[in-house]
């Protein structure tokens, strides 16, 4: 802000003539007008040493004549003072209050695109204590409204945290809000949670998926400290992140309590103002709050969508996956395979060797089916020792594929347990779009436990892909 440049004025000016009224205008008319009449007392008798003759000084009509024009000088001078001073005074007092106008319907209406220096500003046209007011009237007014932009960015930012719960979403839309308001050209967010540090959203910024393990970010996650750096101008980063030369990059942890939650990473092309940097320092601490709360509700989302033994999805979101994948399907024509696993005679191993073992065979049979499934595949407890595996994009023949190596993957795992050393087989079923015409998702169930029922049926350890 200019008003740094402004230099601080003495407090204390005062005259030494008396105050007369409550208007210092009409004062000065008094002090002219007496100062008149004193010098038309006075001139007669300061005439008499330079040779003017006694009797005509003295005598009443000389009086008369040199109070008169003691009084005629004084009054024009009072004309004169408002002609030039008193006009000037108005017209200050008529910008300054167009000015206030202006400048409380952009408080009001929170749009300051309005309160330009023209309409915002009083004109500065003399060099003396005239001006020297109006100047710092227009300071004063560019201060007034760079902390309501402030206070706006403030709370607009306030806004966008408060309205999502999302990591992802939460990051877009306080990064967009902050870049708005704080002029930045690129910013990213970085999440740190459980010691992992993970970007959830950028902008402006050409791959920020160098970020989490920079220097930088991970310098400020163990200080806990804002690191700036200022790069000159000549300086090209080759092989920055951002899509321009910045002058300034600021990386911000978001600390709550004594943590370091997130980390902002800001760039600029010149470097940051004052104002800026008040806004995003002011948005820091609730950037922290809702940065933990949207870290929470993704825990809770986790541990509402996983099975606690296994840790696969359980039944509930396993299913809507599978509403959300057939629908995609149906849509885009894409193809989309579904298997069900049912292990062989896991009551007996049950009632072998206790519940316990039993469990450990299960995670170890989900070990299994997860070494062999690709990215986007997705493993769904459906009841005890029967899970779902979603493949989509999986034709018929990739199904096929996929059952014979689930299937193999689990008869070849040795679990050892309890001084036991057992194995297990499984029956897998298999059906997929758009092989089959469903009019549900349960409907693409059903067809994969029948071809499973013709698994189990012809001797177990095999798939059968409807
Ligand atoms: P089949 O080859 O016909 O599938 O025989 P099965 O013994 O596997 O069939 P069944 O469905 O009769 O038995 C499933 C058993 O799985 C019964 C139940 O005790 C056991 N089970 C279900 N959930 C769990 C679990 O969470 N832990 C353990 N240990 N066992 C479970
Ligand atoms: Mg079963
Ligand atoms: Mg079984």
């Amino acid at each position: 802000m200019t008003a740094s440049a402004v230099p601080t004025p003495m407090l204390s000016y005062r005259s030494w003539l008396p105050r007369l009224t409550s208007r210092v205008l009409l004062d000065l008319r008094i002090w002219m007008m007496g100062f008149g009449l004193l010098i038309g007392l006075i001139f007669p008798f300061a005439v008499v040493p330079l040779g003017v003759a006694h009797d005509v000084a003295l005598r009443p009509a000389f009086f008369a004549a040199t109070i008169l024009a003691g009084l005629l000088v004084g009054a024009i001078n009072t004309a004169l003072v408002q002609m030039v001073v008193g006009v000037r005074l108005r017209a200050l007092a008529v910008s300054m209050r167009r000015v206030e106008v202006s400048l409380r319907e952009a408080t009001e209406t929170g749009d300051w695109s309005s309160c330009d220096p023209a309409s915002c500003h009083v004109p500065v046209d003399s060099t003396d204590e005239l001006g020297e007011s109006a100047d710092s009237f227009n300071h004063l007014v560019e201060s007034l409204a760079a902390s309501h932009r402030v206070n706006d960015g403030i709370s607009a930012i306030g806004e966008a945290l408060a309205a999502h719960l999302e990591l992802a979403s939460l990051a877009e839309s306080t990064l967009h809000e902050l870049t708005i308001r704080t002029g930045i050209d690129g910013a990213a967010l970085l999440v740190v949670n459980a010691g992992r540090v993970d970007l959830v959203g950028s902008l402006g910024i050409r791959d920020a998926s160098g970020l989490a393990d920079s220097d930088a970010v991970q310098n400020v996650v163990r200080s806990h400290e804002v690191r700036v750096l200022h790069l000159p101008p000549e300086v090209t980063v080759t092989g920055t992140v951002v899509t321009f030369v910045p002058a300034e990059v600021r990386v911000l942890p978001v600390r709550h309590g004594v943590a370091t939650v997130g980390v902002l990473v800001l760039a600029a092309a010149r470097p940051m103002d004052r104002e800026a940097v008040a806004v995003v320092e002011s948005a820091l601490p609730n950037l922290a709050v809702a940065l933990t709360n949207a870290l929470n509700h993704q825990d809770l989302q986790r541990v509402a969508a996983l099975d606690p033994l296994t840790s696969v999805y359980n039944r509930r979101f396993g299913v809507e996956r599978l509403k959300e994948e057939v629908a995609r399907s149906q849509r885009s024509g894409d193809a989309l395979g579904l298997l069900i696993l049912d292990l062989d005679h896991f009551k007996s191993v049950n009632d072998t060797y206790g519940h316990l073992v039993g469990d450990q065979v299960l995670q170890s049979a989900v070990l299994a089916t997860r070494q062999v499934l690709r990215d986007g595949d997705v493993l769904v407890r459906y009841g005890g020792e029967e899970f779902l595996v979603i493949l989509p994009g999986a034709g018929r023949g990739d199904l096929t594929d996929m059952a014979e190596r689930i299937r193999r993957s689990i008869s070849e795992t040795e679990i050892l347990t309890g001084g036991h050393r057992l194995s297990i087989t499984v029956s897998i079923g298999g059906a997929g779009l758009p092989d089959q015409v469903i009019r549900d998702p349960a409907e693409l169930i059903g067809i994969a436990d029948q071809a499973l029922y013709s698994a189990k049926a012809t001797g177990r350890d095999r798939s059968v892909i409807a």
